[in-house]
């Protein structure tokens, strides 16, 4: 095995991060400010190489399996993980979110009012950009600049008599995203997988590595943190002798999205925000009590020319390329709670490896009643809102037949809280940290991401703290 480290001449490394991800990003980036001398390994290529990015990328090396096969996992094995196809929304946790995951007994491990200042460090990070709303249920954060909302989702807003709020989103979007590395001079090597972390008397040592053709590496340093996304680091987790052999419940986003044609174009007003955030939509049926536990809120993008979805859409849509291209296009997505269930797990079945003799992760992604009922009202939602987006809209649903599509997950494991402390610190090998989803608490209702990299950001602090003594 070759040492990378020695190869690497003159660079004597604190941390070694796994994963160049959001995640990764962002706890490399808080180091180097703090003057750690920080390597990034990412198991993906540059994401404009031929290889990169692939969303559930067919490689054998990377291969998985879905239980019931129709459902999807998305993942980006590319530098620049999801964040190279995520849509930058950021909106921070509520109240309601903590109560909600105390509900589904996987309570937070930190008061929410403790996370405010990591999540406004994130949102300068990030560049996000939106409006101070003042509704409790998206709790306001720093903004990069205000948006004006386009007139025609004011008016659905209003016609839906519903506090319909500007989408706060990133400007740090997808490859932009690199712009981190030249911010913040991080290095990332690529085409370089983790296979397992080197511990020796309770101490993080270094890591183990493949690279292309064979080849088996090893990089020395004390301190590692994981940031290879939830499924991948507790793999590593696995391999390494600090996991857990039993599955780990993984909570996914439940989404329902549907396309909305309306007829004829509707003007376009320069400088303005396309979408929307509708948070926790209650009022189906007049606002009654719904009968589970979570709720979901909704996100309205458009108007749209159709030419955004390309020349084939027509086809694929089963609508006619005229009727496509006489009208303006509107996506709603509504995005609920899944709550932890012992029947969406994620276990690795040691009978079945990759090339790289990795057991193969095993996603059951079925549905649970509370899933069903929020389903049904997710989908009424989205029909309620596209009704309301003009009386001759078409509406087109296209979504997993229960909507099961994992872009972003977090685990739940039966004892995370013996084996990480909330700040992400393993418990019994020193050295040894985790950032990503496997340390984010459940959210539900909005997009993960924003807490993901609050509670990440949390976690390079106490990196931080421990280098220094
Ligand atoms: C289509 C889509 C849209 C989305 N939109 C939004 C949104 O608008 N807002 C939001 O909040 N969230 C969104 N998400 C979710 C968001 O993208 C993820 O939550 C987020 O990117 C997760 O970051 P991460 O760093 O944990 O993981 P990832 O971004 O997946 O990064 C993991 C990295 O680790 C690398 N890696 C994996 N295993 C190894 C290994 N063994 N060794 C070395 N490297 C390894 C991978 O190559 C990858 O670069 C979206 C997701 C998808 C798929």
């Amino acid at each position: 095995m070759s040492d990378l480290s020695s190869a690497l001449a003159g660079h004597e490394i604190d941390v070694i991060v796994i994963g160049a991800g959001a995640v990764g990003a962002v706890v490399a980036a808080v180091l180097r400010d703090k003057g750690a001398r920080v390597l990034v390994l990412d198991a993906g290529g540059p994401p404009d190489s031929a290889d990169s990015p692939k969303v559930a990328p067919p490689d054998a090396a990377w291969r998985h399996r879905c239980e019931p096969p129709e459902a999807r996992w998305l993942r980006e094995i590319a530098v620049g993980g999801r964040t190279l196809v995520w849509g930058g929304w950021c909106v921070r946790a509520c109240e309601q979110n903590v109560t909600d995951a105390r509900l589904a007994e996987t309570p937070w491990q930190v008061p929410l009012s403790a996370l405010d200042p990591y999540y406004a460090r994130v949102e300068r990070m990030l560049g996000v950009v939106g409006n101070r709303d003042g509704l409790g249920v998206v709790p306001d954060g720093v903004f990069a600049d205000s948006v004006t909302l386009h007139p025609r989702l004011v008016g659905l807003g209003a016609s839906l008599d519903l506090p319909i709020i500007a989408g706060r989103l990133a400007r740090v979007t997808g490859r932009p995203w690199r712009a981190m590395d030249a911010l913040h001079g991080v290095e990332v090597v690529p085409r370089t997988t983790a296979l397992r972390v080197l511990v020796q008397r309770g101490q993080v040592v270094g890591v183990e590595c493949h690279r292309g053709a064979g080849e088996r590496v090893v990089v020395r340093a004390r301190r590692v943190v994981l940031a290879a996304s939830a499924v991948e680091s507790a793999r590593l987790l696995r391999a390494s002798g600090c996991g857990h052999d039993e599955p780990l419940r993984i909570v996914g986003s439940l989404v329902a999205s549907h396309l909305v044609l309306v007829p004829g174009r509707i003007a376009d007003v320069p400088g303005v925000s396309y979408s929307a955030f509708v948070p926790r939509f209650t009022n189906i049926e007049g606002g009654a009590a719904r009968p589970y536990v979570g709720g979901f809120s909704l996100e309205v993008v458009g108007p749209s020319p159709a030419s955004v979805l390309g020349d084939d859409a027509g086809p694929m849509l089963g609508v006619s390329t005229e009727m496509l291209a006489d009208s303006t296009i509107f996506q709603v997505h509504a995005l609920g709670t899944m709550l932890p269930s012992w029947e969406r797990t994620v276990r690795f079945d040691d009978a079945d490896r990759d090339p790289l003799g990795r057991p193969v992760p095993v996603l059951r992604l079925a549905s649970s009643d509370n899933d069903r009922s929020i389903g049904e009202d997710m989908n009424a939602a989205c029909l309620a809102v596209a009704g309301a987006l003009g009386p001759d809209a078409t509406t087109i649903p296209f979504v997993q037949p229960d909507g099961l599509v994992l872009g972003s997950e977090v685990l739940l494991g039966r004892d995370d809280d013996r084996d990480f402390d909330p700040e992400g610190r393993h418990r019994r090998v020193a050295g040894l940290h985790v950032a990503d989803g496997r340390l984010a608490p459940l959210v539900g209702d909005r997009h993960p991401t924003l807490t993901m990299l609050a509670c990440a950001v949390r976690a390079a602090d106490a990196v931080v703290a421990d280098l220094a003594q």
